[in-house]
């Protein structure tokens, strides 16, 4: 079993996670894995990092299927005896003028970005070692769209008591109500996405509360957060920010020093506390 340190970003054959990839090859004193669903397009960018110098290693993951989710964990069990960084960066978003049924929209949206993102974590938070870094990639159209749902699900989404059970029950619903086209009198928001980042980044409150409580003295550390807006093919090429540049937050969530103490199940962006 090798004792390298290992980091793992999921959904980093392009765009945002790719950059974080490249970031962590230059500054994270260990073994960095691209993970991508598509094996080709996963060892195409291992290349495309090879030419800039650098060395990202590959291992396929698509976080809409537990089995991938599995052998991933299996894998880094047996190889390293555990891990040290995990990002979850992988997500979908349906284009403004998508004319796929909302209901449709939110089942897919949500699938990924929230039910993906927390079966990856249901996975591999166990194998943290201690001093661990977990960032999950939201965004900041979760406050908005926080802001745009019912003082009744604000104050459920807000509260420091709310259980996973009760979250994943909550945007189970949000799927359900928008079938029956009553999502708007329930009290949603009308963007699936909005929804599903509003579900990671209540996920990861709950997870470093969690976290608080079963492995206080381990000294991990997991927090949300947006890269802002970046130019990819999610956000098309007006973004104001480069891949590279909205790598930086996450990166720094991921590298936070072995002393720090904090943030911790917070919303961070430009690498700043946002109050949720
Ligand atoms: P992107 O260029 O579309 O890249 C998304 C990545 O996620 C791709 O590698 C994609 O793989 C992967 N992915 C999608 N579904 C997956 C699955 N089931 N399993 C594994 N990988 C999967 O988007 P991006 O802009 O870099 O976004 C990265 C993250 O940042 C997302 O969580 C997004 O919501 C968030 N974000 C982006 C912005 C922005 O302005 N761009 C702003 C706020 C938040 P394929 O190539 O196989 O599709």
């Amino acid at each position: 079993m090798s004792n390298v340190p290992v980091a793992v970003v999921t959904g980093s054959n392009k765009g945002i996670g790719f950059a974080i990839v490249r970031a962590l090859c230059k500054q994270f004193p260990g073994d960095v894995y691209l993970t991508a669903r598509d094996p080709g397009r996963g060892q195409e960018a291992v290349a495309k990092l090879q030419e800039e110098g650098l060395r990202a290693l590959f291992h396929q993951l698509d976080i809409d299927d537990l089995q991938s989710i599995r052998a991933l964990r299996d894998f880094l069990k047996e190889k390293y005896g555990g891990l040290n960084v995990l990002v979850n960066n992988a997500g979908i978003a349906f284009k403004v003028h998508d004319t796929t049924p909302f209901a449709v929209q939110a089942e897919v949206t949500l699938k990924t970005n929230f039910f993906g993102t927390r079966n990856v974590c249901t996975e591999l938070l166990p194998l943290l070692k201690p001093y661990g870094r977990v960032v999950n990639v939201s965004s900041m159209v979760s406050s908005s769209a926080l802001g745009n749902c019912s003082r009744e699900l604000q104050q459920k989404f807000r509260s420091d008591a709310i259980t996973e059970d009760e979250l994943v029950e909550l945007m189970t619903k949000f799927v359900e109500d928008t079938k029956k086209s009553v999502h708007e009198k329930e009290g949603w928001p009308n963007t699936a996405y909005g929804v599903s980042k509003i579900g990671v980044t209540v996920l990861s409150r709950i997870q470093a509360r969690m976290l608080n409580e079963k492995r206080k003295g381990d000294h991990i550390l997991l927090n949300a957060c947006c890269p802002g807006w970046v130019r990819t093919d999610m956000a098309g090429p007006h973004a104001t920010k480069s891949p590279d540049e909205g790598a930086e937050t996450p990166v720094y969530l991921a590298l936070l020093p072995s002393d720090a103490d904090g943030p911790q199940g917070q919303f961070v962006s430009n690498k700043t506390v946002r109050t949720w």
